[in-house]
């Protein structure tokens, strides 16, 4: 993970938002720690974390911005979505609601947010899958129709983490490249 001493070629802020209890946070604490909670806390407290990797022969620094219990709608501030390139929109496969709200967040987003900003659409918790309650087809006709990019993730298990991550800062980097 990140080496403090290196040079930082750039930095992008990316903001996690979706309903409470999703796992926004566990997302993060994987990409940024390689840490999974089962008893997480709702606030973390933490207004962001970052991890530094390298995007073809460039230290890309990742600030990734994580709600600290603002989850309900219109409670998330422009501050937080100020300055963001990348946005991770979560809900969890197992609660139909909380994929049901995404257009609502994307609509919050797009409202707040730069208008070239880099979306992913993440269906997480897919180790729990004899619950779930979204197909990946749903989403994913979602995600064609919306142009985002669509992930389905387990944070417990590290499945697609990594490469959700990728994703959207290897897209942020070829837009200002
Ligand atoms: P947030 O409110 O969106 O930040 O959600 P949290 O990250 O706090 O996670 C809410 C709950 O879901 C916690 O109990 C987490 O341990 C759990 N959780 C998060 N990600 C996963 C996952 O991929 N699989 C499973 N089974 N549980 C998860
Ligand atoms: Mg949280």
């Amino acid at each position: 993970y990140g080496d403090a001493s290196q040079k930082i070629d750039y930095v992008f802020k990316v903001v996690l938002i979706g309903d409470s209890a999703v796992g926004k946070s566990q997302i993060l604490s994987r990409f940024a720690r390689n840490e999974f909670s089962l008893d997480s806390k709702a606030t973390i407290g933490v207004e962001f974390q970052t991890r530094t990797l390298v995007i073809d022969h460039k230290s890309v620094k990742a600030q990734i911005w994580d709600t600290a219990g603002q989850e309900r709608y219109r409670a998330v501030t422009s501050a937080y979505y100020r300055g963001a390139v990348g946005a991770m929109l979560v809900y969890d496969i197992t609660k139909r609601q909380t994929f049901d709200h995404i257009p609502r967040w994307l609509e919050e987003l797009r409202s707040h947010a730069d208008k070239n900003i880099v979306i992913i659409l993440i269906g997480n918790k897919t180790d729990l899958e004899d619950q779930r309650a979204v197909p990946t087809e749903d989403a994913k006709e979602f995600a064609e129709k919306e142009g985002l990019f669509f992930l389905e993730t387990s944070a417990l298990e590290a499945t697609n983490v990594e490469t959700a991550f990728l994703t959207v800062l290897t897209e942020i980097f070829n837009i200002v490249n």
